[in-house]
Protein backbone atom coordinates (compact mmCIF):
# COMPACT_ATOMS: atom_id res chain seq x y z
CA UNK A 1 0.00 0.00 0.00
CA UNK A 2 2.60 2.39 1.23
CA UNK A 3 5.71 3.37 3.24
CA UNK A 4 6.47 5.87 5.31
CA UNK A 5 9.89 7.51 6.60
CA UNK A 6 10.43 8.44 9.67
CA UNK A 7 12.23 12.31 8.72
CA UNK A 8 13.54 12.77 12.10
CA UNK A 9 15.43 9.76 12.63
CA UNK A 10 16.93 9.22 9.56
CA UNK A 11 19.74 9.99 8.03
CA UNK A 12 18.64 10.56 4.59
CA UNK A 13 21.43 9.06 3.08
CA UNK A 14 22.14 7.89 -0.80
CA UNK A 15 23.13 4.72 0.78
CA UNK A 16 19.48 4.10 2.45
CA UNK A 17 19.16 0.44 2.47
CA UNK A 18 15.16 0.70 1.28
CA UNK A 19 16.19 1.95 -1.72
CA UNK A 20 18.71 -0.62 -2.19
CA UNK A 21 16.50 -3.36 -1.94
CA UNK A 22 13.14 -1.60 -3.09
CA UNK A 23 12.27 -4.23 -6.28
CA UNK A 24 10.43 -1.21 -8.03
CA UNK A 25 11.74 2.26 -7.45
CA UNK A 26 9.47 3.20 -5.12
CA UNK A 27 12.15 4.42 -3.06
CA UNK A 28 14.60 6.40 -4.82
CA UNK A 29 17.64 9.01 -4.25
CA UNK A 30 16.87 11.81 -6.16
CA UNK A 31 20.52 13.49 -6.60
CA UNK A 32 19.33 16.84 -7.35
CA UNK A 33 17.24 17.88 -3.95
CA UNK A 34 19.63 15.10 -2.42
CA UNK A 35 16.70 14.04 -0.57
CA UNK A 36 15.38 9.98 -0.49
CA UNK A 37 11.93 10.21 -2.46
CA UNK A 38 9.04 7.83 -1.97
CA UNK A 39 6.98 7.05 -4.89
CA UNK A 40 4.18 5.23 -3.11
CA UNK A 41 2.15 4.30 -6.74
CA UNK A 42 4.88 2.23 -7.46
CA UNK A 43 4.98 0.54 -3.68
CA UNK A 44 3.48 -3.06 -3.72
CA UNK A 45 3.96 -3.51 0.33
CA UNK A 46 6.57 -6.26 -0.47
CA UNK A 47 8.30 -5.05 3.10
CA UNK A 48 11.58 -5.42 2.00
CA UNK A 49 12.69 -1.78 3.04
CA UNK A 50 11.31 -2.13 6.36
CA UNK A 51 13.62 -4.88 7.22
CA UNK A 52 16.66 -3.36 5.52
CA UNK A 53 16.54 -0.24 7.37
CA UNK A 54 18.86 -0.26 10.57
CA UNK A 55 17.18 1.92 13.19
CA UNK A 56 13.26 1.61 11.85
CA UNK A 57 13.07 4.64 10.02
CA UNK A 58 11.39 2.66 7.40
CA UNK A 59 7.70 1.47 7.89
CA UNK A 60 5.15 -0.34 5.25
CA UNK A 61 1.18 0.51 5.99
CA UNK A 62 -0.55 -2.35 4.86
CA UNK A 63 -4.33 -0.49 5.17
CA UNK A 64 -5.58 3.22 5.47
CA UNK A 65 -5.69 2.73 9.39
CA UNK A 66 -2.02 1.58 9.29
CA UNK A 67 -0.80 4.54 7.11
CA UNK A 68 -2.75 7.01 9.89
CA UNK A 69 -1.36 5.07 12.13
CA UNK A 70 2.77 5.44 11.49
CA UNK A 71 2.09 8.80 10.57
CA UNK A 72 1.00 9.83 14.08
CA UNK A 73 3.58 7.52 15.52
CA UNK A 74 6.30 9.77 13.00
CA UNK A 75 4.94 13.52 14.02
CA UNK A 76 4.75 12.70 18.01
CA UNK A 77 8.42 10.84 17.76
CA UNK A 78 10.04 12.86 19.84
CA UNK A 79 13.77 11.11 18.80
CA UNK A 80 15.85 12.61 16.32
CA UNK A 81 19.02 11.59 14.43
CA UNK A 82 21.08 13.37 16.99
CA UNK A 83 19.42 11.13 19.49
CA UNK A 84 20.24 7.88 17.97
CA UNK A 85 23.56 8.45 16.62
CA UNK A 86 25.52 9.97 19.49
CA UNK A 87 27.85 7.56 21.22
CA UNK A 88 26.20 5.16 23.12
CA UNK A 89 27.25 2.47 26.34
CA UNK A 90 26.45 -0.48 24.94
CA UNK A 91 27.30 -0.08 20.71
CA UNK A 92 30.11 -0.26 18.41
CA UNK A 93 31.81 3.18 18.59
CA UNK A 94 30.64 5.74 16.25
CA UNK A 95 33.20 8.71 16.58
CA UNK A 96 36.82 8.20 16.13
CA UNK A 97 37.24 11.08 19.23
CA UNK A 98 36.34 8.01 21.95
CA UNK A 99 38.64 5.39 20.76
CA UNK A 100 41.80 4.86 22.55
CA UNK A 101 43.87 1.54 22.25
CA UNK A 102 44.97 -0.70 25.16
CA UNK A 103 48.50 0.90 25.41
CA UNK A 104 46.91 3.95 25.72
CA UNK A 105 44.98 3.54 28.66
CA UNK A 106 46.82 4.54 31.38
CA UNK A 107 48.06 7.87 30.04
CA UNK A 108 44.10 8.64 29.16
CA UNK A 109 43.67 7.74 32.91
CA UNK A 110 42.18 11.71 34.15
CA UNK A 111 42.15 13.11 38.04
CA UNK A 112 38.84 12.84 38.09
CA UNK A 113 36.47 9.55 37.22
CA UNK A 114 37.38 7.98 33.90
CA UNK A 115 35.17 5.46 32.44
CA UNK A 116 36.43 2.94 29.60
CA UNK A 117 34.02 1.47 27.77
CA UNK A 118 35.66 -2.28 26.86
CA UNK A 119 33.51 -3.12 23.85
CA UNK A 120 33.76 -5.80 20.73
CA UNK A 121 31.96 -5.41 17.65
CA UNK A 122 28.02 -5.56 18.33
CA UNK A 123 24.99 -4.84 16.06
CA UNK A 124 23.57 -1.77 15.29
CA UNK A 125 20.70 -2.47 17.49
CA UNK A 126 22.56 -1.26 20.05
CA UNK A 127 22.91 2.05 18.79
CA UNK A 128 18.99 2.64 18.88
CA UNK A 129 18.10 0.79 22.30
CA UNK A 130 21.62 1.67 24.28
CA UNK A 131 22.02 4.83 26.67
CA UNK A 132 23.70 7.82 25.20
CA UNK A 133 27.02 8.16 26.69
CA UNK A 134 26.22 12.65 27.97
CA UNK A 135 22.82 10.76 30.11
CA UNK A 136 25.97 8.62 32.16
CA UNK A 137 27.98 11.18 32.69
CA UNK A 138 25.45 14.53 32.96
CA UNK A 139 25.87 14.41 37.21
CA UNK A 140 29.51 13.69 37.27
CA UNK A 141 32.15 16.27 37.81
CA UNK A 142 32.52 17.91 34.56
CA UNK A 143 36.36 16.65 34.10
CA UNK A 144 35.24 13.05 33.85
CA UNK A 145 36.52 10.86 30.77
CA UNK A 146 34.77 8.98 28.93
CA UNK A 147 36.70 5.96 26.22
CA UNK A 148 36.08 3.31 24.26
CA UNK A 149 38.47 0.66 24.03
CA UNK A 150 38.38 -2.44 21.85
CA UNK A 151 39.18 -5.02 24.40
CA UNK A 152 41.67 -7.98 23.42
CA UNK A 153 42.21 -10.99 25.69
CA UNK A 154 44.69 -9.22 27.63
CA UNK A 155 42.32 -6.49 28.85
CA UNK A 156 39.74 -9.14 29.16
CA UNK A 157 42.96 -11.48 31.91
CA UNK A 158 43.48 -8.06 33.40
CA UNK A 159 40.39 -6.99 34.69
CA UNK A 160 38.94 -10.30 34.63
CA UNK A 161 36.19 -9.22 32.52
CA UNK A 162 33.76 -12.19 31.44
CA UNK A 163 30.85 -10.12 29.27
CA UNK A 164 31.81 -7.47 26.56
CA UNK A 165 30.43 -4.37 26.86
CA UNK A 166 32.52 -3.73 30.22
CA UNK A 167 32.53 -0.72 31.52
CA UNK A 168 35.20 -0.05 33.60
CA UNK A 169 35.72 2.69 36.08
CA UNK A 170 38.44 4.80 37.44
CA UNK A 171 38.58 7.50 39.86
CA UNK A 172 42.22 9.38 40.40
CA UNK A 173 43.99 6.83 37.91
CA UNK A 174 42.91 3.98 40.40
CA UNK A 175 40.68 0.95 38.78
CA UNK A 176 37.54 0.89 41.41
CA UNK A 177 35.56 -1.31 39.51
CA UNK A 178 33.64 -2.83 36.57
CA UNK A 179 29.96 -3.25 35.13
CA UNK A 180 29.52 -6.14 33.02
CA UNK A 181 27.33 -6.67 30.11
CA UNK A 182 24.88 -4.43 27.78
CA UNK A 183 22.48 -1.58 29.50
CA UNK A 184 19.20 -0.69 26.98
CA UNK A 185 17.81 2.98 27.75
CA UNK A 186 15.15 1.25 30.31
CA UNK A 187 18.26 -0.05 32.76
CA UNK A 188 19.57 3.37 32.82
CA UNK A 189 18.93 4.23 36.46
CA UNK A 190 19.92 0.45 37.48
CA UNK A 191 23.70 1.53 35.58
CA UNK A 192 24.10 4.90 37.23
CA UNK A 193 23.17 3.13 40.75
CA UNK A 194 25.82 0.28 40.13
CA UNK A 195 28.16 3.08 39.19
CA UNK A 196 27.62 4.97 42.14
CA UNK A 197 28.13 2.11 44.39
CA UNK A 198 31.53 1.62 42.72
CA UNK A 199 32.69 5.28 43.67
S1 LIG B 1 7.60 -1.99 0.64
FE1 LIG B 1 8.74 -2.94 -1.09
S2 LIG B 1 8.01 -1.82 -2.89
FE2 LIG B 1 7.38 -0.58 -1.12
S3 LIG B 1 9.06 0.90 -0.85
FE3 LIG B 1 9.53 -0.86 0.48
S4 LIG B 1 10.84 -2.20 -0.79
FE4 LIG B 1 9.86 -0.73 -2.21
Amino acid sequence: MAVLRNYKICDNAKECGGIAVCPTGALSWNEEKETIEIDNDKCISCGACESHCPIGALKVAYTEEEYKKINEEIENDPRTTKDLFVDRYGATPLSEFFIITEEELEKKLGESITLIEAYEEDTIECLIKSIPIKEITSNMPKDTKYFKMEASSLTKEKYNINILPSLLIFNNKKFKGKIEGYYNTDQKQELLDQINNIL
